[in-house]
Protein backbone atom coordinates (compact mmCIF):
# COMPACT_ATOMS: atom_id res chain seq x y z
CA UNK A 1 0.00 0.00 0.00
CA UNK A 2 2.36 2.77 -1.14
CA UNK A 3 1.16 6.59 -0.39
CA UNK A 4 0.88 6.88 -3.58
CA UNK A 5 -2.35 4.85 -4.28
CA UNK A 6 -4.09 6.53 -1.48
CA UNK A 7 -3.46 10.21 -2.55
CA UNK A 8 -5.58 9.29 -5.69
CA UNK A 9 -8.68 7.74 -3.68
CA UNK A 10 -11.17 9.08 -1.57
CA UNK A 11 -13.75 7.34 0.37
CA UNK A 12 -16.88 5.28 -1.76
CA UNK A 13 -18.92 6.76 1.27
CA UNK A 14 -17.91 10.07 2.78
CA UNK A 15 -15.75 11.23 -0.58
CA UNK A 16 -12.84 12.61 2.87
CA UNK A 17 -8.99 10.91 1.75
CA UNK A 18 -6.91 9.50 2.32
CA UNK A 19 -8.77 6.12 1.48
CA UNK A 20 -7.11 3.29 0.76
CA UNK A 21 -8.54 -0.09 -1.29
CA UNK A 22 -9.79 -3.12 1.04
CA UNK A 23 -11.29 -6.12 0.22
CA UNK A 24 -13.70 -7.46 2.49
CA UNK A 25 -16.07 -10.79 2.23
CA UNK A 26 -18.51 -12.42 3.94
CA UNK A 27 -20.28 -15.74 4.01
CA UNK A 28 -23.38 -17.31 4.63
CA UNK A 29 -25.12 -20.73 4.43
CA UNK A 30 -28.57 -21.65 4.05
CA UNK A 31 -28.29 -25.87 5.20
CA UNK A 32 -26.30 -27.14 2.10
CA UNK A 33 -26.42 -24.35 -0.25
CA UNK A 34 -23.72 -21.78 0.74
CA UNK A 35 -21.87 -18.67 -1.01
CA UNK A 36 -19.72 -15.73 -0.27
CA UNK A 37 -19.86 -12.14 -1.60
CA UNK A 38 -16.75 -9.97 -1.67
CA UNK A 39 -16.25 -6.33 -2.52
CA UNK A 40 -13.51 -4.19 -2.96
CA UNK A 41 -14.07 -0.64 -2.30
CA UNK A 42 -12.26 2.44 -1.43
CA UNK A 43 -12.55 3.43 2.20
CA UNK A 44 -11.76 6.16 4.85
CA UNK A 45 -10.54 4.78 8.13
CA UNK A 46 -13.89 5.51 9.75
CA UNK A 47 -15.66 3.68 6.99
CA UNK A 48 -13.69 0.94 6.04
CA UNK A 49 -13.29 -0.20 9.60
CA UNK A 50 -17.56 0.23 9.71
CA UNK A 51 -17.58 -2.00 6.33
CA UNK A 52 -15.37 -4.40 8.07
CA UNK A 53 -16.24 -5.06 10.97
CA UNK A 54 -20.25 -5.64 10.19
CA UNK A 55 -18.91 -8.29 6.96
CA UNK A 56 -16.97 -10.01 9.94
CA UNK A 57 -20.35 -10.10 12.55
CA UNK A 58 -21.80 -11.69 9.35
CA UNK A 59 -19.44 -14.40 8.96
CA UNK A 60 -18.92 -15.01 12.36
CA UNK A 61 -22.51 -15.16 12.95
CA UNK A 62 -23.95 -16.85 9.72
CA UNK A 63 -20.83 -18.57 8.23
CA UNK A 64 -21.45 -21.45 9.99
CA UNK A 65 -25.04 -22.11 9.14
CA UNK A 66 -24.53 -25.20 6.13
CA UNK A 67 -22.23 -27.80 6.00
CA UNK A 68 -18.71 -27.59 4.07
CA UNK A 69 -18.35 -24.10 4.95
CA UNK A 70 -16.24 -24.30 7.42
CA UNK A 71 -13.03 -23.76 5.58
CA UNK A 72 -14.58 -21.07 2.97
CA UNK A 73 -15.84 -19.47 6.54
CA UNK A 74 -11.94 -19.36 7.90
CA UNK A 75 -10.18 -17.71 5.11
CA UNK A 76 -13.43 -15.00 5.08
CA UNK A 77 -12.93 -14.21 8.64
CA UNK A 78 -8.65 -13.75 7.88
CA UNK A 79 -9.19 -12.06 4.75
CA UNK A 80 -12.10 -9.42 7.05
CA UNK A 81 -9.13 -9.40 9.44
CA UNK A 82 -6.20 -8.54 6.98
CA UNK A 83 -8.69 -5.62 5.81
CA UNK A 84 -8.84 -4.32 10.00
CA UNK A 85 -5.34 -4.88 9.92
CA UNK A 86 -4.62 -2.40 7.26
CA UNK A 87 -7.10 0.03 8.26
CA UNK A 88 -5.43 0.42 11.17
CA UNK A 89 -2.32 2.23 9.83
CA UNK A 90 -4.23 4.69 8.08
CA UNK A 91 -4.63 8.40 9.25
CA UNK A 92 -8.39 9.52 9.95
CA UNK A 93 -9.81 10.86 7.69
CA UNK A 94 -9.34 14.72 7.54
CA UNK A 95 -10.88 17.80 5.57
CA UNK A 96 -14.34 17.91 4.78
CA UNK A 97 -14.22 19.50 1.32
CA UNK A 98 -17.83 18.07 0.70
CA UNK A 99 -20.89 18.20 2.53
CA UNK A 100 -20.93 14.89 4.50
CA UNK A 101 -24.41 14.10 2.79
CA UNK A 102 -24.93 10.33 1.91
CA UNK A 103 -24.82 10.16 -1.82
CA UNK A 104 -25.92 7.74 -4.50
CA UNK A 105 -23.75 5.08 -5.37
CA UNK A 106 -25.19 5.02 -9.33
CA UNK A 107 -24.74 8.48 -9.70
CA UNK A 108 -23.30 10.05 -6.82
CA UNK A 109 -25.83 12.04 -6.45
CA UNK A 110 -28.03 13.37 -3.46
CA UNK A 111 -30.16 12.80 -1.30
CA UNK A 112 -29.59 8.98 -1.22
CA UNK A 113 -30.90 6.23 1.69
CA UNK A 114 -29.58 2.97 2.10
CA UNK A 115 -32.20 0.29 1.16
CA UNK A 116 -32.32 -3.53 2.07
CA UNK A 117 -33.43 -5.63 -1.00
CA UNK A 118 -32.95 -9.31 -1.25
CA UNK A 119 -34.79 -12.68 -3.12
CA UNK A 120 -34.29 -16.20 -2.92
CA UNK A 121 -33.83 -18.30 -6.07
CA UNK A 122 -32.94 -22.06 -5.94
CA UNK A 123 -32.60 -21.72 -2.19
CA UNK A 124 -29.93 -18.90 -2.50
CA UNK A 125 -30.36 -15.75 -0.82
CA UNK A 126 -29.73 -12.79 -3.44
CA UNK A 127 -29.74 -9.55 -1.35
CA UNK A 128 -28.17 -5.74 -1.46
CA UNK A 129 -28.32 -2.72 0.62
CA UNK A 130 -26.70 -0.13 -1.75
CA UNK A 131 -26.79 3.56 -0.97
CA UNK A 132 -30.01 4.70 -3.44
CA UNK A 133 -31.20 8.02 -4.98
CA UNK A 134 -35.06 8.20 -5.16
CA UNK A 135 -34.53 7.48 -8.70
CA UNK A 136 -32.11 4.26 -8.76
CA UNK A 137 -33.47 2.91 -5.16
CA UNK A 138 -36.74 2.35 -7.45
CA UNK A 139 -34.63 0.56 -10.31
CA UNK A 140 -32.69 -1.55 -7.86
CA UNK A 141 -36.05 -2.79 -5.92
CA UNK A 142 -38.27 -3.16 -8.38
CA UNK A 143 -35.59 -5.52 -10.00
CA UNK A 144 -35.32 -7.03 -6.49
CA UNK A 145 -39.25 -7.39 -6.16
CA UNK A 146 -39.76 -8.76 -10.13
CA UNK A 147 -37.39 -11.80 -9.26
CA UNK A 148 -38.83 -12.17 -5.54
CA UNK A 149 -42.11 -12.17 -6.86
CA UNK A 150 -40.93 -15.22 -9.45
CA UNK A 151 -39.51 -17.92 -7.49
CA UNK A 152 -37.84 -21.00 -8.94
CA UNK A 153 -39.13 -23.94 -6.06
CA UNK A 154 -41.35 -24.23 -3.29
CA UNK A 155 -39.10 -23.18 -0.93
CA UNK A 156 -37.80 -20.18 -2.33
CA UNK A 157 -41.35 -19.35 -2.77
CA UNK A 158 -41.71 -19.38 1.11
CA UNK A 159 -39.10 -17.38 1.72
CA UNK A 160 -40.03 -15.02 -0.60
CA UNK A 161 -43.21 -13.67 1.02
CA UNK A 162 -41.21 -11.67 3.40
CA UNK A 163 -38.76 -10.26 0.61
CA UNK A 164 -41.66 -9.36 -1.02
CA UNK A 165 -42.56 -7.17 1.91
CA UNK A 166 -39.20 -5.97 2.19
CA UNK A 167 -38.83 -4.98 -1.10
CA UNK A 168 -41.76 -3.22 -1.25
CA UNK A 169 -41.38 -1.44 1.67
CA UNK A 170 -38.13 -0.31 0.38
CA UNK A 171 -39.99 1.32 -2.26
CA UNK A 172 -42.15 2.96 -0.17
CA UNK A 173 -38.95 4.64 2.00
CA UNK A 174 -37.83 5.82 -1.77
CA UNK A 175 -40.98 7.58 -1.81
CA UNK A 176 -40.32 9.69 0.74
CA UNK A 177 -37.27 10.98 -0.87
CA UNK A 178 -36.67 14.32 -2.63
CA UNK A 179 -35.82 13.26 -6.00
CA UNK A 180 -31.70 13.40 -7.18
CA UNK A 181 -30.01 16.86 -7.54
CA UNK A 182 -26.87 17.31 -9.06
CA UNK A 183 -24.09 17.93 -6.80
CA UNK A 184 -21.97 21.41 -6.82
CA UNK A 185 -18.47 20.96 -7.89
CA UNK A 186 -17.48 17.39 -6.83
CA UNK A 187 -13.62 17.83 -8.09
ZN1 LIG B 1 -15.39 7.67 4.59
ZN1 LIG C 1 -28.72 7.69 -8.31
Amino acid sequence: MSKDDSDELDCAVCFRRPAIFIDIRWNYGFVIAWRWRQRRVSVCKEHGEEQAKKFLLRSRLLGWLSLGSAETNRETIRMDRAALEGLASLPPASGDPHPPEVRCIECHRGPAIEIRVRYFQRLQLHWRTPLVCREHGETFANEYLLQALHSSDPISWLLNRSAIRQNRAALVALKGLTPPVDNVGRD
